[in-house]
């Protein structure tokens, strides 16, 4: 009985601990950059401003079901990492190979994620799939920085099981993990939030070219077939689905 239990506690506590982490950063993520935009005089989201705030409490409510979800593999990955030692999360840096492995950890990581994604995303655009799960990402038009995990429960369960997986195939250091993670809420938000905080010579430049920014994401949310990709314009480029950047304001 007391081995069931030490086996479960801290797969019950991992999890517990992402759902409020991420809680907490959805929050502060999604807030200050909703509070950027607002400061800046953009109004991100619809025009009327009843339908506005309608689509910001919806954004929310799905985004905190998403936080749930979100914690069960992320909260398994903590679990497997810190007290079954079963992950390839590392402590150690390992000396230069370790230091060398450290950038290419976070790009291998990031692009199987974006592959994940870009996949799924397309699949979830047929007709079927699009009208019971995606719709709910969807109904964000145009979205706000509030919808960076407004996802219906079986597409934020697809999101979330990629890098929690790879944690436990590919090593990695847990700062360059931290990174990864990093990354994936910054752009989750920003790419969402109603305006290009990068300046236009990044954006119509090499930079934008190859990383997906919210002019890239924004055309998505304006016309559904095209533009699905995460962090890199790479598979839409190569599969034909890229149709340019949107113009914000024009
Ligand atoms: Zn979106
Ligand atoms: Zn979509």
């Amino acid at each position: 009985m007391a081995a069931l239990v030490d086996f479960w506690t801290p797969l019950l506590i991992g999890t517990v601990q992402t759902m409020l982490i991420v809680i907490v950063r959805y929050f502060a993520a999604s807030g200050g950059f909703a509070w950027w935009t607002a400061r800046r005089g953009i109004t991100a989201g619809p025009r009327d401003p009843d339908r506005r705030r309608r689509q910001i409490r919806d954004e929310i409510r799905w985004s905190l079901v998403s936080a749930l979800i979100y914690g069960l593999p992320a909260g398994l990955m903590i679990a497997g990492w810190r007290f079954y030692g079963v992950t390839q999360i590392q402590w150690e840096l390992g000396g230069l190979a370790g230091l060398l492995w450290w950038p290419v950890s976070v790009l291998l990581y990031l692009f199987l994620h974006d592959s994940w994604f870009y996949w799924t995303h397309r699949w979830m655009h047929g007709p079927r799939l699009f009208k019971a799960v995606h719709a709910v990402h969807h109904a964000s038009k145009p979205p706000t920085a509030w919808a960076a995990m407004s996802f219906h429960p079986w597409e934020a369960l697809s999101g979330t099981l990629l890098i929690p997986a790879l944690a436990f195939l590919i090593p990695i250091h847990w700062s360059a993990l931290g990174v990864v993670l990093t990354i994936a809420t910054v752009m989750g938000v920003t790419n969402h939030m109603g305006w290009e905080m990068f300046p236009a010579r990044w954006v119509n430049g090499w930079f934008g070219r190859h990383v997906i920014t919210a002019s890239h994401h924004e055309e998505h949310h304006k016309r559904y077939n095209c533009n699905y990709g995460l962090y890199f314009r790479f598979w839409d480029q190569l599969c034909g689905t890229d149709k340019g950047l949107a113009k914000f304001g024009a």
